[in-house]
């Protein structure tokens, strides 16, 4: 059996083989594709240490990290069952089991989408999901947010102090945001809240987004608005779907962890975004990574 055996290959994941590896125990990795969400970023300008880089350079020195340690990388495998017996196993989709006397969750997390036309071809053209990712890149510039949520009114907030102007279009007819979040930007005079807009369409001029259209449900009129970004806030996804009955998750699929990164079943550890971690970012994430390794250790020296 592996010693650590880590579900996963974003930069949570390959934190965590790193600091295993580097106790000189056994560590695997499997990742249904290395290098997670970053592999889908173009501009990165919040790691910490270096000014500007993208998703594909960090994915290769992510790798490139990785394997100068003695760590099985195992690549396009998707993990679909874990089971705690003598050892923890994890069973692939391939129908292989590995066994590891700890694993270490890290499968992070990804956005739900809208689903309408422009979005994908569009998406780091002008349609983003991370504002304190990419809020920066639009200075200056008319925005929307789609989603009246916490997440979404935070994200109006946030981009107010950036942009010219943010249109916050949620499909129902009240927010459901936290009382003092909506308060705060009705309070802000760049930030117009439209109700009960249901988006049907990102429009682009073949390089980037220059504006959206939504329907109004009540009237059922159909509006266009005019914006160079557009932040899809309708909810972050854990993938933690194939965990479902095995260890504890809160309602919306988080992996609850403590402080060492230990989910509900002894021996198996848990990072990034898939987790109860707040605010999902890259350099949170490796935090993460690290820290159920070093918990990990600890278990394994206990135990
Ligand atoms: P992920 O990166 O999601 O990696 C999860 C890994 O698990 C992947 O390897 C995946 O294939 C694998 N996996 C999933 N399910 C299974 C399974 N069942 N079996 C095996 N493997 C599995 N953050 C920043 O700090 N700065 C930015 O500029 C930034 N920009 C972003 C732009 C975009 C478009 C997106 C989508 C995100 C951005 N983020 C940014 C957020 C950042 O990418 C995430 O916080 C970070 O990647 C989370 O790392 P993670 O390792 O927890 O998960």
């Amino acid at each position: 059996p592996y010693d650590v055996l880590v579900v996963g290959g974003g930069p949570a994941g390959a934190a965590a083989a790193i600091y295993a590896a580097r106790k000189g125990i056994r560590t695997g990795v499997v990742a249904e594709r290395f290098g997670g969400q970053v592999a889908d970023t173009m501009a990165i300008e919040n790691f910490i240490s270096m000014k500007a880089t993208d998703g594909p350079k960090l994915v290769a020195g992510l790798e490139q990290h990785v394997l100068d340690y003695d760590v099985d990388l195992m690549k396009t495998q998707k993990a679909v069952r874990l089971e705690k017996k003598e050892f923890v196993e994890i069973e692939l989709e391939n129908g292989a089991i590995l066994k590891s006397k700890t694993v270490i969750l890290a499968t992070g997390a990804r956005w739900r989408e809208m689903n309408v036309p422009g979005e994908q071809e569009y998406r780091g053209k002008g349609v983003a999901y991370c504002p304190h990712c990419d809020g920066p890149l639009f200075k200056g510039k008319k925005t929307a947010v789609i989603g009246g949520g916490n997440s979404g009114i935070e994200a109006a907030i946030d981009l107010a102090g950036i942009v010219e102007h943010v249109t916050v279009l949620e499909f129902g007819d009240t927010l459901r945001a936290d009382a003092v979040l909506v308060k705060k930007a009705n309070s802000l005079p760049n930030i117009t809240i439209i109700k009960n807009a249901m988006t049907t369409e990102v429009i682009g001029d073949g390089q980037r987004v220059i504006g959206l259209k939504y329907t109004d449900r009540l009237t059922d009129e159909s509006h266009l608005v005019d914006v160079a970004g557009i932040f899809v806030q309708i909810g972050l996804v854990p993938n933690s779907e194939f965990l479902k009955d095995t260890l504890e998750l809160t309602n919306r699929g988080e992996i609850v962890i403590n402080a060492h990164g230990q989910t509900s079943i002894p021996g198996v550890f848990a990072a990034g975004d898939v987790t109860t971690t707040p605010y999902k970012q890259i350099i949170i994430s490796m935090g993460g990574g690290a820290t159920a390794a070093l918990g990990a250790f600890d278990y394994l020296i206990r135990n």
